[in-house]
């Protein structure tokens, strides 16, 4: 196996670069929707400015670990399996370098070379970084730039609880007579925002999306308000 030289940025592709910005407007709208749902259930059942704090905060945390919690294991487990094929093939690479230079030829042949400059192209990759070319070709990834898992999970952490951020604030800050119509709005608004945000970025139809969204965060809302206010008027 060669040692890389290459010196080129590993900024990731654009594609990846637009499935993190998406995964971080996802995120963001979680943390809208679920500490909404969470502050304005216990609105519907108390006007206690400290309730509200004690029960935003807590959703927002609860909530903000929780993403970051699933997002470490999930991307750790990627990288684990990646990370054993391509210890695989580092060994087939050294066992059997003849049959994996034809079967890079192979692969490349798929993708629509003529078998000479397959050939050619296969023993050219092969010299430079033949554990690269594989894990490109054959696996679709790139050693280099396996995603680390605290980096996932520290983008998830943070995309939530910026979206928690809004309803709680929203909720909190202003006087008990407005802050119910104020969260109300803000999150209505906010979610038409990252709705059609996660849309364009996914090229979708942006309209649908948004009203979608908006649908959720509206039920959502719904909901817990009168779950709350039934707790409420009960005496719970
Ligand atoms: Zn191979």
């Amino acid at each position: 196996m060669t040692e890389p030289t290459h010196g080129e940025a590993h900024g990731g592709t654009l594609g990846s670069r637009l499935n993190w910005l998406r995964a971080g407007v996802l995120g963001a709208n979680d943390g809208i929707v679920s500490t909404a749902g969470l502050v304005v259930g216990v609105a519907g059942a108390t006007d206690d400015r400290s309730a509200l704090l004690t029960a935003g905060l807590a959703g927002l945390l609860a909530g903000s670990m929780s993403m970051a919690a699933g997002e470490y294991v999930s991307v750790s487990t990627q990288r684990d399996s990646e990370q054993a094929a391509l210890a695989v093939e580092r060994r087939e690479l050294r066992e059997q370098p003849e049959a994996e230079l034809e079967e890079l030829t192979e692969l490349l042949e798929e993708r629509g070379l003529t078998r000479a400059v397959a050939m050619d192209a296969a023993v050219q990759l092969t010299e430079r970084d033949a554990l690269r070319a594989h894990a490109r070709v054959e696996l679709g990834i790139d050693p280099d730039d396996l995603t680390n898992p605290w980096q996932a999970a520290g983008a998830s952490f943070l995309a939530f609880t910026a979206g928690a951020l809004l309803p709680l604030l929203a909720m909190v800050l202003p006087p008990a007579t407005g802050r119910l119509p104020i969260t109300v709005a803000s999150v209505l608004a906010a979610l038409v925002l990252t709705g059609w945000s996660s849309a364009r970025l996914g090229a979708a139809e942006p309209v649908r999306a948004v009203l979608r969204n908006v649908a959720g965060g509206a039920l959502a809302m719904g909901v817990t308000y009168a779950a709350g206010s039934l707790l409420g008027a009960a005496g719970v």
